[in-house]
């Protein structure tokens, strides 16, 4: 936390000088940090960035593109959270996400499959990062590597959902960058965390967010059945001891929810509350609330390469939110939200939370 100071925005940038200013806040008193980084979220239409956007976030990473003309269409929303999206996920062929998905067959991954042809072809269609869905039946260990490779050598990063304990070994091995949920069927061992640790270019991005609406609602278990939960063993509480565990060795954990919107009349998983949630998710699992900002925020923007924000610095995007209140004595004071600006641009519907 900085002493007070004053923060100029000119036109998107934050800026250092005072010439030409046209209106001044007196923000005495109150707390400015960095807009949000959503950093696994599936928005839809522009409905979706604006629910983002009333909730102080600023940037979100979409996690699978199902339509790239629809995908494309989000992109570069003016005064809305700026999108970046995944590509059609590499999904195998009745793999449980392929299946709810309703993947078209000749977008799965088989056995034959070329994964150069793949990773351009997501990636021609301006994909910013390739996604591979790990999990039963889905690509195999050696595919994987072969469709990492094929993203790293355009440039790209290949972001990995693996949801149980072994998917996220094939992630590890694989030499993925971001690994998108937690293990939620057990613990994960020494050697795993070791062997994470190892791979410096692997971040994690948990979304305790969405095993937690899962856990406490049945029609939200039964949409990510199989996905981001596996049954049996799995638990709530093997998610909190994964994170704390990959935490406290030093893994980078990016603020992410899986935020779907509302599915239907039983299955609401909402943008931008969820990543307040999140926050308040992570500080329980250990981190400190500055470390759980960070990872919306500065830690995010790293990992993801997007190097002119997560920052409230000259120079970097005026992505910022104005806090009535102190989010390092209390996280969920994210909530306490007074203004917010995207790109310099104010929003002006902020969410209010009492
Ligand atoms: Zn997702």
């Amino acid at each position: 936390m900085s002493h007070p100071r004053t923060v100029i925005i000119d036109g998107e940038r934050i800026s250092d000088c005072p010439h030409g200013v046209n209106e001044t806040i007196d923000a005495s008193g109150k707390y400015l940090i960095p807009g949000l980084i959503e950093s696994h979220a599936h928005p839809s239409g522009i409905d979706s960035l604006e629910a983002l956007t009333s909730y102080g976030v600023t940037t979100v990473m979409n996690m699978a593109c199902k339509n790239y003309t629809a995908c494309e269409r989000l992109r570069g929303q003016s005064g809305l959270a700026d999108y970046y999206s995944a590509g059609i996920p590499a999904q195998g062929p009745n793999s449980s996400h392929a299946i709810n998905m309703k993947t078209p067959a000749d977008q799965l991954v088989y056995p034959d499959s070329n994964p150069e042809q793949l990773v351009d072809w997501a990636i021609g269609n301006n994909s910013d990062y390739y996604k591979i869905t790990v999990e039963r039946n889905g690509p195999s260990q050696e595919m994987q590597i072969s469709l990492v490779n094929a993203a790293h050598a355009l440039g790209k990063q290949a972001m990995s959902h693996a949801a149980d304990i072994e998917s996220y070994l094939q992630a590890i091995n694989s030499r993925t960058d971001g690994i998108q949920h937690t293990p939620s069927d057990g613990n994960l061992s020494q050697d795993a965390i070791k062997a994470l640790k190892a791979q410096e270019q692997i971040f994690v991005t948990p979304t305790m967010a969405i095993f937690k609406y899962a856990y406490s609602n049945q029609a939200v278990m039964g949409f990510v059945a199989g996905s981001a939960v596996t049954g049996g063993n799995s638990s709530f509480s093997n998610v909190h001891s994964n994170v704390a565990a990959m935490h406290e060795a030093g893994i980078p954990i990016l603020a992410g929810t899986d935020a779907v919107g509302k599915l239907n009349e039983n299955v609401t998983i909402p943008f931008g509350l969820t990543l307040h949630e999140e926050l308040q998710n992570l500080v329980a699992a250990g981190l400190s609330p500055v470390e759980a900002l960070n990872a919306a925020t500065r830690v995010a923007a790293k990992w993801h390469g997007l190097l002119d924000r997560g920052v409230v610095e000259l120079g970097k995007r005026a992505d910022l939110i104005l806090l009535n209140s102190n989010p390092l004595l209390n996280i969920s004071n994210t909530l306490d939200m007074e203004k917010i600006w995207v790109a310099g641009r104010e929003y002006l519907d902020v969410s209010k939370h009492p």
